[in-house]
């Protein structure tokens, strides 16, 4: 398990980032919607599935374990948020420059990559304001 102050202070807020709420920044921050390889439009992000109540990984429940939760939370479908990766640099440390969302493309499977930190700065940001 990855753990340090700075991810930690920004793990529940880097995890439960949804598809359309990325959507947005992109379109905000001029980000190409066409893929970089072959230009196609259908670009997908990678997501997951995860109860924000949970602090386990949703994924790893049993049958039983999965029912009750969805007996608990509802509607499964609400929360698919944005799957984030870590990546690993060496040094045990996760940063701003270690926590990414995948973009890829249906049509030639070119992945691209986001900064996570800055979806969830102008997120936060956006709130802020009493935008939206
Ligand atoms: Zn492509």
């Amino acid at each position: 398990m990855i753990t340090n102050q700075w991810l930690e202070k920004r793990r529940h807020g880097l995890e439960t980032i949804k598809a359309n709420q990325f959507a947005d920044y992109l379109k905000n921050s001029g980000a190409n919607t066409h893929c970089l390889s072959c230009g196609s439009a259908e670009l997908v992000p990678a997501q997951t599935t995860r109860f924000p109540e949970l602090t386990g990984d949703p994924e790893t429940l049993t049958p039983d374990e999965l029912a009750a939760e969805l007996e608990e939370h509802g509607d499964f479908v609400s929360y698919r948020f944005l799957r984030c990766y870590y990546v690993d640099a060496g040094d045990g440390l996760i940063g701003a420059f270690d926590c990414q969302f995948q973009v890829a493309c249906k049509n030639c499977g070119f992945v691209s990559r986001h900064l996570a930190s800055k979806v969830l700065g102008w997120l936060e940001k956006d709130k802020d304001i009493g935008l939206k």
